[in-house]
């Protein structure tokens, strides 16, 4: 969706509303199964002092797959959005968004905020155990029973302690 900013541009202190749906082609993340509905996003752009500001909320209702068990779980994002719109582009403020004639392209805009508050990291739970290098259990349900690797350095001083008992 595009957004005519020609009623505001040059009017301090006016302000043009938006409400608009993603499209979620281009938001593919390796770690987001799907989307339940398309992220939403509503708000506005408003001049203040000759200043072109865009401000709303965008809300994503996503299934996501946890990092560390691979279990899927459902996660609702709530990114509040803000971005200041310039008439030309500049090296020194790469943040920027730059108009395109009197409008912008929302969706490029709503879509890079989007990608750029995305998680790094996508976890079940902030404390998901994950799964057992060595079965694969889920270690969330419980201890799986298998005993961690011994150190390999430990297991030499191990033998070396055995071999001090046998010679006394
Ligand atoms: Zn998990
Ligand atoms: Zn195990």
């Amino acid at each position: 969706m595009r957004l005519d900013l020609r009623e505001i541009i040059e009017v301090p202190g006016g302000s043009v509303p938006f409400e608009t749906e993603l499209d979620t082609g281009r938001l593919s993340f390796p770690s987001v199964k799907a989307y339940k509905s398309s992220p939403r996003a509503q708000g506005r752009v408003y001049n203040e002092a000759g200043v072109l500001h865009l401000e709303g909320r965008l809300t994503a209702d996503m299934v996501c797959i946890c990092d560390r068990c691979g279990a899927e779980f459902d996660s609702v994002k709530e990114l509040p959005l803000e971005a200041t719109i310039v008439e030309e582009e500049s090296e020194e403020y790469p943040e920027l968004y730059v108009l395109d004639g009197n409008e912008i392209d929302l969706d490029e805009i709503l879509s890079t905020l989007f990608i750029l508050d995305m998680d790094s990291k996508f976890l079940c739970r902030e404390d998901c155990k994950g799964l057992c290098p060595k079965c694969g259990a889920d270690l969330n349900e419980g201890d799986c029973g298998c005993r961690a690797d011994p150190d390999p350095r430990l297991a030499v001083l191990e033998q070396l302690l055995d071999d001090t008992d046998q010679t006394n």
